[in-house]
């Protein structure tokens, strides 16, 4: 059951109303530099099958790449300061930044190394890092098997779960009542000026056509075939990654950091339960609709791995696991962000693979900007232009999970 949208052209048309829809739509309400109309274009309302729906909302400081960890500064800020951002309107709940931490754990000299330079960074960029020996980290966290770590990376501030589909829901709403028209149908075409400078008009699933002055690209893993209608090739594919939850017969007497192992496989306390996931062995591009689960990763590679880890997780319950897609940018697993390089008014929100709810609050501010000003105007997003795909150029951040 589609619908139509209310008039025939938008100054922005925003294909794709999940989190950075969303985000961008709302921020483009807030931005004085920019009074046009919105229309975000959602194909399924439940939101479902979306990345969103299907992240575990962590933020941490710890990237290698400073623009990374100033995009997660700012985040942290608007998480802790939600309210005040939403025009203190006192139905807007606060939003708790639970900092229990990531904890990087190195097997290796030379992964101990790694961690140590990139402490240097986070540290010289303001962030709470601590670079730890594995007999500093057992002392903190007796329930650690460390006999085989040789040292660890730990922040206590600013890194941790936060409740970001509430902020999902917050940025909706309000952007609808700025008047921010979202509707229920699918983008399935583009047009273009003769030139191929611009995109004209979208044409939806209900056959209407619609005139833009700026498109956006906000679907999640299948901004490829966003893309594809504006005849461009973006290297963004669907990739399955695993999340479990877990009961454990012996709780741990203090909160579990969100612990990456040396083995890929990360863990951290879930309220009274535990999270677990993992990329898959074999990481191939699947099918947007393909959420099949695949159990045997459990009991293969993720309690093996957090029962080595931790010797409590021996006695564990398995009570709920699901599968998302990470929009996997296959060049460099970052952000794609801005204008395309020719197609100038569409615009790139893509490629977040698993950083990207973290990521929402500066990104959006800055497309925002972008769109509003033609430029960015507090943090330098271009970084991620499309222009360093074309070149082939990696973004290199070191941290990604
Ligand atoms: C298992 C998992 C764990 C994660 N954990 C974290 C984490 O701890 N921290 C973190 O920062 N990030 C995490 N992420 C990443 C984060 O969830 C995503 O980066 C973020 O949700 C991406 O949002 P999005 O709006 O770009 O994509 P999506 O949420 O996928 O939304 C895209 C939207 O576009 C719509 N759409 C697509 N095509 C069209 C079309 N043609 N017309 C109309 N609508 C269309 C879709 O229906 C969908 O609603 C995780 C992701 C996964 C899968």
């Amino acid at each position: 059951m589609t619908q139509s949208p209310k008039a025939r052209s938008y100054d922005v048309i925003i294909v794709g109303g999940a989190m950075y829809g969303s985000s961008i739509a709302w921020w483009l309400s807030d931005n004085t530099d920019f009074n046009g109309s919105v229309l975000v274009v959602e194909r399924d309302p439940t939101y479902e099958w979306t990345s969103t729906v299907h992240t575990n909302s962590c933020i941490r400081q710890q990237f290698s790449e400073p623009i990374n960890i100033k995009i997660s500064q700012f985040g942290a800020e608007y998480i802790k300061n939600f309210r005040a951002y939403m025009g203190g309107d006192p139905a807007v709940p606060a939003i708790t930044l639970q900092s229990f931490g990531y904890m990087y754990l190195a097997g290796s000299d030379a992964g101990a190394e790694a961690l140590r330079a990139t402490q240097a960074v986070q540290a010289a960029n303001g962030a709470g890092t601590k670079h730890m020996t594995a007999a500093e980290i057992k002392a903190a966290y007796p329930f650690y098997n460390t006999e085989d770590i040789v040292a660890g990376n730990h922040n206590l501030i600013d890194e941790g779960y936060f409740d970001g589909a509430t902020i999902f829901d917050w940025w909706k709403r309000k952007a609808r009542a700025a008047g921010v028209e979202y509707i229920h149908n699918a983008v399935v075409a583009m047009t273009k000026n003769a030139n191929g400078t611009r995109v004209e008009s979208v044409t939806l699933a209900s056959g209407e056509v619609v005139s833009c002055g700026t498109v956006v690209n906000a679907s999640g893993p299948r901004a490829n075939l966003t893309s594809a209608m504006a005849g461009i090739d973006l290297p963004v594919e669907p990739r399955k990654r695993y999340t479990f939850i877990f009961d454990a017969a012996e709780p741990l007497d203090r909160d579990l950091p969100l612990t990456i192992d040396p083995v890929g496989v990360h863990v951290r306390s879930d309220g009274r339960y535990y999270m677990a996931g993992c990329p898959p062995e074999e990481d191939p591009a699947v099918d947007p609709a393909d959420f099949t689960a695949d159990h045997k990763i459990w009991e293969d590679k993720v309690w093996p791995a957090i029962a080595h880890r931790i010797p409590a997780f021996e006695r564990v319950k398995l009570v709920n696991s699901w599968v998302g897609h990470y929009a996997y940018n296959t060049l460099d697993q970052n952000a794609i962000v801005g204008p395309h390089t020719k197609v100038g008014n569409f615009i790139f929100a893509n490629g977040f693979s698993g950083h990207g709810f973290q990521q929402s609050p500066a990104i959006g501010r800055g497309i925002a900007e972008f769109i509003g000003s033609g430029a960015y105007q507090t943090l330098d997003l271009t970084p991620f232009a499309f222009a360093r795909i074309e070149r082939g150029e990696k973004f290199v951040e070191k941290a990604v999970i």
